[in-house]
């Protein structure tokens, strides 16, 4: 059997190697490695698949969420509310701006943003909700984007895990991650399920106006060549790794069904256990498994983890804790208790190897394992 590990790069990449090194040499021959045309050719390809009207690139996913806030014109003190549980990412952004963050628990099916919970959490000083499609599936837009309209709020998905990943609103339309709240915010970090060979992140946007705006800002702010109308900062994503991501985004929808038969294989081979959950289905959104996260409800987590490990099978908490627990984020408003929810899903979850290139040996080596640590 062929080593098991957490995401495998380099098995994806020997696949479509003459692509990818083309597209690179490319780069390359040409030495436009800043705003080369690879950039705007691989955001109307994204914008094509999306259905987003704008794709603005940029150097990174939290860059990309910190100029979302930065084009919305929030100001000091104004209220973001997020979810408890999910990547630094989101909140940092918030509180580097000078932002509140306003932190809600989440669902412990889906583990994503509770929109009941973003409900009861409004105030007068609320600006806008960012909800965090996490890992795969996006979070229950339809009620977020119905209270965004009641409280005159701006909506900024984190979609950095979920892109592809389809929501289908009451009325039947289906929208993608990223397309159906002001502005989506994802990135193109190499383990994400559309990954370059180093940082990379998008902002998307159906607003004409906001789309300008993001690009004069993450352009310095600037309008015409050294003048500067706002303020800005520097991020760009480079022309080798657009031209990377261009050569992959024919095969995201391959990638997103492999995962897909991955964790279908896990679900067959692990539902019926009732020492652990499997990931809940949200009954509105498809879900593109950025990552296969287990709940451990009947074993010690750690234990498990441990024993995968002596198996020689990775598998990672994602995430240890929530982000009122955070040192760095300390709040007198909140403490330990507040968010019952994501405590208990920090302490119980467990990801499974994820990615487009697992077979069927290591699959049913990991299940078989997962099954005996959890009865033991
Ligand atoms: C990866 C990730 C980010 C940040 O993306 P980077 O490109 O690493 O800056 C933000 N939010 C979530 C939920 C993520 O998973």
């Amino acid at each position: 059997m062929r080593e098991i590990q957490m995401v495998d790069l380099q098995r994806q990449y020997q696949r479509i190697k003459p692509e990818i090194d083309a597209a690179i040499q490319k780069v390359i021959d040409g030495a436009a490695f800043v705003k080369g045309a690879e950039v705007e050719q691989f955001a109307r390809h994204l914008e094509a698949y999306t259905g987003a009207k704008h794709v603005i690139p940029v150097a990174n996913g939290t860059e990309a969420l910190q100029i979302a806030l930065m084009a919305l014109g929030l100001k000091p003190g104004d209220e973001v509310i997020t979810p408890t549980f999910t990547f630094i990412a989101t909140a940092e952004v918030v509180a580097l701006l000078g932002l509140t963050p306003v932190v809600v628990d989440v669902d412990w099916g889906t583990m994503n943003m509770s929109a009941e919970a973003v409900a009861r959490a409004i105030t007068p000083k609320t600006k806008a909700i960012v909800p965090v499609h996490l890992f795969g599936q996006c979070a229950d837009m339809e009620p977020l984007l119905r209270i965004a309209r009641e409280h005159n709020l701006y909506v900024v998905e984190d979609t950095a895990q979920a892109i592809g990943a389809r929501y289908t609103m009451g009325d039947g339309r289906t929208m993608q991650a990223g397309t159906m709240g002001d502005i989506g915010c994802t990135s193109f970090f190499p383990s994400k399920n559309l990954g370059c060979y180093g940082d990379g992140g998008a902002l998307m946007t159906n607003d004409d106006a906001l789309a300008q705006k993001i690009r004069i800002i993450a352009n310095h702010g600037m309008t015409i060549r050294y003048h500067h109308d706002m303020i800005g900062v520097n991020s760009r994503l480079d022309t080798i790794q657009a031209a990377v991501l261009d050569t992959k985004l024919p095969y995201l929808d391959a990638y997103i069904a492999a995962r897909q038969r991955a964790a279908a294989y896990y679900d067959k081979a692990l539902g019926g256990c009732s020492r652990l959950d499997i990931p809940e289905r949200s009954r509105h959104s498809t879900h593109v498994f950025h990552q296969y996260t287990l709940r451990i409800t009947g074993a010690d987590r750690d234990a498990v983890r441990q024993a995968l490990s002596e198996a020689g099978i990775p598998a990672m908490v994602y995430y240890p804790i929530p982000l009122h627990l955070q040192k760095a984020y300390q709040d007198p408003r909140y403490k330990a208790g507040d968010f019952p929810v994501a405590e208990r899903l920090a302490q119980c979850v467990l990801s499974l190897p994820m990615h487009t290139e697992l077979d069927e040996e290591q699959l049913a080596y990991i299940t078989e394992h997962v099954l005996r640590a959890v009865n033991a």
